[in-house]
């Protein structure tokens, strides 16, 4: 096992009488990229915001590379990089001096310093706006000089909340690819976002917030195998009849039929060789059948078998 960076343990944080926080329990082990995945709502900021002692919490323990992080914990909050969800940076300062003014929160030393902001600006990209105000960038941009401001002091934890809401897909990729080298540079990254196609495309670990709760957690893989499905069948057929679903649902390995508008769905649990089973079906019984494709699972699926709500839609 890893160094632990970050350890949550019976977290509750309530606003009024809602429960934001509902005895949440997370680890962050040094160099992952460890993905909070939730819809909106869920309770990932307020998390975050615990995290960094940015919010008094209830009840429940938080500490940060092994001590409990309080508001004026300053050596702590020198080790860690934070890109909060509402861009926030100055508007009467130019990208490169808003850069300059975060990292001189933390970095005294002017050379030092000055190399800081120069490596945070060509890690941003945005070596031809650096004379620019935050007013003339675009919103890519933008979130670009957010990141750039978090993590020009070199910490060695980065904690992202959904860095790419609104984010053109070129920008979008140049933040993805950004925090996983980020990481190869040796950096922690805790990154929050309700996109699961981002979370499986660069987190070594997840957890799937709902309601304040973790409701799962592990690689992608372990998420994937804890559910049911192990595989989703599409065909499209016409005037399939009510005996013949029955049959298919009796089929091995499949658990769940649907059939609308001359498509039908099949819910396969893990096994090898679902279509061949089926299409084998169609022949010997010689149904014809237009296009078959297989879906594997998503974290959409996971958070679908675990919370019964879909996490896009809840978006
Ligand atoms: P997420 O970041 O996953 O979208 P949040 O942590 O922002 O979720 O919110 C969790 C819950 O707490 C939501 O129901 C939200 O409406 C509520 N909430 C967040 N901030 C406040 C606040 N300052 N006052 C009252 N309720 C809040
Ligand atoms: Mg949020």
């Amino acid at each position: 096992m890893g160094k632990k960076v970050v350890e949550i343990e019976n977290l509750v944080k309530r606003y009024k009488e809602l429960i934001a926080l509902d005895h949440l329990n997370l680890t962050v082990e040094e160099g992952e990229i460890f993905g909070l995945l939730g819809p909106n709502g869920s309770g990932k900021t307020t998390a975050i915001n615990c995290i960094l002692a940015l919010l008094h919490f209830d009840k429940g323990s938080v500490k940060v590379f092994g001590e409990e992080i309080q508001p004026d914990s300053y050596e702590i909050k020198k080790q860690i990089g934070v890109v909060l969800q509402n861009v926030a940076v100055f508007e009467e300062l130019t990208v490169q001096e808003n850069i300059d003014y975060f990292c001189g929160l933390y970095i005294q030393d002017k050379r030092t310093r000055k190399k800081y902001v120069e490596e945070a600006i060509v890690f941003s990209g945005l070596e031809d706006f650096r004379n620019f105000y935050p007013k003339k960038l675009s919103g890519g941009l933008l979130r670009r000089l957010n990141i750039a401001c978090g993590i020009a002091h070199k910490p060695k934890l980065i904690i992202m909340d959904e860095p790419t809401v609104a984010v053109d897909p070129q920008s979008r990729n140049r933040i993805l690819e950004g925090i996983q080298k980020l990481n190869q540079q040796g950096a922690t990254i805790i990154y929050t976002s309700h996109y699961m196609e981002e979370v499986e495309q660069i987190c070594s670990q997840i957890a799937i917030l709902d309601k304040g709760r973790c409701v799962a957690s592990g690689t992608k893989e372990e998420l994937k195998s804890m559910i049911k499905m192990g595989e989703k069948i599409h065909l499209e057929v016409w005037n399939l009849q009510p005996f013949q679903i029955a049959e298919i649902k009796e089929l091995r390995h499949v658990y769940q039929v649907n059939y609308q508008e001359g498509m039908l769905e099949i819910w396969c649990s893990g096994g090898k060789h679902n279509l061949v089973h089926i299409l084998d079906y169609f022949n010997s019984r010689e149904i014809g059948f237009g296009r078959v494709y297989s879906e594997l699972p998503t974290l959409n699926d996971v958070f679908l078998e675990i919370t019964g709500k879909e996490l896009r839609d809840s978006v």
